[in-house]
């Protein structure tokens, strides 16, 4: 692995650049355990998810021997069984997020990074179990972890998704806010015009945000199934993003005064927004408020309820 990933210092061995240090801390030679384990912000990541007793092996080992230590050894506690998959899985994005650094001039946070962890675990237990659900190795539901859940007490949710279609011009989005119960309050159907999938996931974000905002909430909870998107809202989005102006725009509506956390939900999960967005793409251009659920969402929210 060391001998194939392009660090700075081999880049400057081969004569591809004359800086060998690190550019998230401006510290260190960048070498790949550099990257992924001793930046002081990297390590502050881990510090996070490996456990105090461990922290000493974990933090002092050569990189093969780290490697081998981690992908063999169950280094978590029980409820973290599966860490040789926690483990790959943040190696992963240490290494994205060291690219995006240098080569696109992004800062990612470790929040950022984390959740990002936490979403694409997600989705592949998703797919393990819907591969074992097709092969009929399980009969239970295959997207337990998956499935739409009501926000905390005094909480509302706001579920949204963006729909693109090649066969109708222009973008779509629609959007629902829920109650602590699962109760629907509000939805929205939007079309478009032109723009990127991406685009349509953030004026689904930024109605649907307006759209709570108006109705009075003071603590709600935005989930999208889009990593993309969770990654534009987290971190400082680059200067030269073709939606930038759009989602300057979505972030003011968050730093407004009320509680918004924003998290990740599988597409499984988020039927009830993806429903409305594919209904906009035959809409007529513009904002429809929903006030009352047509029979299609009526299921869906049934079925979200549990
Ligand atoms: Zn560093």
């Amino acid at each position: 692995m060391h001998n194939r990933l392009l660090t700075n210092v081999s880049r400057c061995k081969r004569g591809l650049s004359d800086n060998g240090s690190c550019q998230i801390c401006n510290m260190g030679q960048e070498n790949l355990l550099h990257v992924i384990r001793d930046c002081p912000e990297t390590l502050e990541l881990w510090r996070q998810i490996v456990p105090r007793s461990l922290w000493r092996t974990f933090s002092s080992l050569t990189l093969d021997s780290w490697m081998r230590w981690n992908l063999n050894y169950r280094v978590g506690s029980k409820q973290e069984e599966d860490w040789k998959q926690v483990f790959a899985i943040t190696c992963w994005w240490l290494w994205r997020r060291r690219n995006s650094t240098i080569f696109e001039n992004k800062k990612i946070s470790n929040l950022t990074v984390l959740s990002s962890v936490m979403a694409t675990r997600c989705c592949l237990n998703e797919a393990r179990d819907r591969f074992r659900v097709m092969n009929g190795l399980e009969r239970t539901t295959a997207t337990a972890g998956a499935l739409w859940k009501s926000p905390p007490p005094g909480w509302v949710k706001l579920n949204t998704d963006g729909a693109f279609s090649p066969l109708s011009p222009g973008i779509a989005a629609g959007g629902i806010v829920r109650d602590e119960h699962g109760a629907f309050l509000r939805a929205f159907c939007f079309k478009g015009a032109e723009g990127s999938n991406l685009t349509a996931e953030l004026w689904g974000c930024l109605l649907g945000l307006k759209l709570a905002w108006d109705m009075g909430c003071k603590c709600l909870v935005l989930e999208v199934d889009s990593t993309d998107v969770m990654e534009l809202l987290r971190c400082s989005a680059s200067e030269t993003h073709e939606d930038r102006q759009l989602i300057e725009e979505v972030k003011a509506v968050i730093a407004r005064n009320w509680k918004v956390e924003i998290q990740h939900i599988s597409r499984w999960g988020n039927t009830a927004a993806d429903q409305l967005a594919k209904a906009s793409l035959s809409a007529m251009p513009g904002f429809h408020l929903v006030t009352a659920p047509d029979t299609a969402l009526a299921r869906i929210l049934e079925n979200d309820r549990g």
